[in-house]
């Protein structure tokens, strides 16, 4: 249903249910957290999370932080490890995002992660946030609750003010403490400083006992495709086929006969939210070529142009 402006709800129990019950239904939900309000989405729900990217307006899949109510939750989708004991036990809840292996059986959709095989993930620590998460039970994806290129939103009227009627309700929380983004540590191999935020690397370098590598500035995370180029497909991929060469795998877009179609009804929702599932598909059955239909360079169709056009650019090595 399309309406006018998103619903505004006061900080009660009555509307952490409400919300709960929107994201188990696949709706995008606005709540403050302590860092800057969020734009929440049931993270197991490729729909719901290719809706974040829509909303947002971002012209690529930047992976996504994960929030989660409790630490036993949180630890079923990831490879745990002791040094993110140590920090969790120190900093948990907070502003810190860990990255860590995803566990493989995840349910968590591949589009969270842009195609990683890793997960960003936190506890955080305002009540309103964790009252949400708490009645919900599982992970909720959340990226700041604006359009991309605006100003993180640290009110209610914010968001309301930058995504409209393309959130379904916003929970008014009332004002952020900080605008400062959460420090992210990644814990896949050794750890690294990837954001700098609120916890700073000497105090995390003291918790852990050790020093942390830290991601140098010109290669930070925020770059556009940094981390993109992470993830790319072993087989190569032509892009705009129209016509098919013997022995490619064809990725489909509306009605051509195809080995996987990422939408047959010219959904750019549900194209994204196949994308990588449907990417790692064929990749496992190594068929030298991935061919794709042509997708319209419109709306969630840019992202996923951006996607398709990495994964086709020529190798370094
Ligand atoms: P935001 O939600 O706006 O605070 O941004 C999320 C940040 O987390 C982005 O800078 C992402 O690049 C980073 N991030 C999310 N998932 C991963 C991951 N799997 N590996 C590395 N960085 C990640
Ligand atoms: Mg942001």
């Amino acid at each position: 249903m399309i309406t006018s402006s998103p619903e505004i709800l006061s900080d009660t129990a009555a509307s952490h249910a409400h919300l709960a019950k929107l994201l188990r239904n696949g709706g995008l939900v606005a709540f403050p957290t302590e860092t800057v309000y969020g734009l929440g989405a049931d993270a197991c729900d490729d729909r719901a999370v290719a809706r974040i990217y829509e909303a947002k307006g971002r012209p690529s899949f930047n992976p996504l932080i994960v929030h989660f109510a409790d630490l036993e939750t949180l630890r079923q989708h990831v490879v745990w490890r002791p040094e993110a004991d140590v920090l969790a036990q120190a900093y948990w809840p907070g502003p810190l995002t860990l990255v860590l292996k995803r566990q493989p059986d995840s349910p968590i959709s591949p589009l969270v992660s842009a195609g990683l095989e890793t997960l960003a993930v936190r506890l955080p620590a305002h009540d309103t946030a964790r009252a949400v998460l708490r009645a919900f039970g599982g992970g909720v994806a959340a990226p700041s609750a604006n359009r991309s290129g605006q100003i993180s939103p640290t009110q209610a009227g914010h968001v309301r003010d930058s995504l409209g009627a393309r959130v379904d309700a916003i929970l008014d929380g009332g004002s952020c403490k900080v605008g400062v983004e959460s420090t992210i540590v990644g814990l896949v191999d050794k750890p690294v400083l990837l954001r700098p935020g609120g916890i700073t690397e000497d105090e995390l370098a003291q918790t852990l006992g050790r020093h942390l590598a830290v991601r140098h500035k010109a290669e930070a995370i925020s770059a556009p495709g940094q981390l993109m180029s992470h993830y790319a497909p072993d087989s190569l991929v032509r892009l705009n086929a129209t016509e098919w060469e013997p022995n490619e795998l064809r990725l489909g877009f509306g009605e051509v006969e195809c080995d996987l179609n990422l939408s047959e009804s010219e959904d750019l929702v549900e194209a994204a939210a196949n994308l990588f599932d449907y990417l790692h598909q064929l990749d496992a059955r190594q068929a030298g070529t991935i061919a794709v239909s042509p997708i319209p360079h419109e709306g969630l169709g840019i992202a996923i142009n951006d996607r398709l056009s990495r994964a086709a650019a020529p190798r370094d090595s």
